[in-house]
């Protein structure tokens, strides 16, 4: 069986494992987000895809669920010393070396779905991991923080800001020009199904359906989606402030009703919005109500089943 997945961060990489458990067979494609990439220090960080990669490849750090495991932070201390910032997003001294080799090899000339391949030969996921596109997009939010109304990389909302300040638009900057990476419409194409894990709506799986020519291929298959919002918010992170944005309630239903019928063919949902499996938003996309809480590997891979049974009922 052909499973493709369309990827955030955490969420995502959580998902996959309990995927990969429950599905040991199937040919799983991995398409990642790379929206939140952003530059630092002179360094292409691409954060989606190293959380997929360290995560299914046994580096991550688990408490966390991002970065890497026995982290040392040499690097950022020496930084500091010399007053180079920026001070807000936490890089450690494994991770940088990803970061470095990354980006000698962009700077060599590969595109990056040609350097995440060589990354993931150590790491050896298990899965095939694509960025969306090789063109550089970026989630940009806009903002009014009393310094005026102006853009900022998605990073600094989320990170040093916190989501706290509101965002007036969430845009994938360069997407319009973008082109997907080779093999990823392929990877549709060929899917058996598709899923949607519980990743973030808006700036994971929003911003991979924002690459030209990848949302008709994702509708054009039995596409199932975890939700990633139980009872009313998000399990972790600041996804309601996404949501707020593009004027979408945090709430299962609404989520699967965002995606909609002409995009998804079933949405699973937490047993705690068991009430709103039959709003009407969600006619014609099969709901199944179980539960979503991914707490360790065996009720992850229950979810990840309940998603293939749910596809295999409506192929
Ligand atoms: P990010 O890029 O690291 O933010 O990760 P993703 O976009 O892949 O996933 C973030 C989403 O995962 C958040 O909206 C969380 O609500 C969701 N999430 C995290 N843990 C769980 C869980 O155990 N169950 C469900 N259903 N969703 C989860
Ligand atoms: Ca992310």
């Amino acid at each position: 069986m052909r499973i493709t997945v369309l990827a955030g961060g955490v969420g995502a990489a959580r998902f996959l494992r309990g995927l990969k458990a429950a599905a040991p067979d199937a040919e799983i494609t991995v398409i990642g987000n790379t929206g939140d990439d952003i530059t630092l220090f002179g360094l292409r960080v691409c954060p989606d895809l190293d959380t997929v990669m360290y995560t299914l490849g046994g580096g991550i750090n688990e408490d966390q669920g991002w970065g890497r495991a026995g982290e040392t932070f040499a690097i950022r201390d020496e930084l500091a010393g010399y007053g180079a910032g920026p001070d807000w997003f936490t890089l450690g001294d494994r991770d940088f070396a990803t970061h470095i080799a990354r980006s000698q090899l962009l700077a060599g000339g590969h595109p990056l779905s040609a350097v995440t391949e060589i990354l993931c030969r150590r790491w050896q996921p298990g899965i095939r991991l694509l960025p969306m596109s090789d063109d550089q997009i970026e989630t940009h939010v806009l903002i009014d923080d009393g310094d005026g109304r102006r853009y900022v990389h998605f990073q600094e909302w989320w990170v040093r800001m916190h989501a706290q300040v509101p965002a007036a638009a969430i845009v994938p900057a360069g997407a319009a020009d973008a082109r997907p990476a080779p093999g990823v419409l392929d990877a549709i194409t060929g899917a058996d199904v598709v899923l949607f894990p519980p990743s973030n709506p808006v700036v994971s799986i929003g911003t991979i359906l924002a690459v030209p020519g990848i949302r008709e291929a994702v509708a054009a298959r039995t596409v199932v989606g975890v939700s990633p919002i139980i009872g009313g918010a998000p399990v972790r992170g600041m996804a309601d402030a996404c949501l707020t944005a593009i004027g979408v309630p945090t709430s299962a239903a609404a989520v699967g009703a965002h995606y909609g019928a002409g995009l998804i063919d079933g949405w699973l949902m937490d047993n705690e919005d068991k009430a709103a499996a039959a709003d009407t938003a969600l006619t014609g996309i099969e709901v199944r109500i179980m539960p979503l809480y991914m707490h360790d590997l065996a009720a992850t891979a229950d979810i990840a089943r309940a998603a293939l049974d749910l596809a295999a009922g409506l192929t």
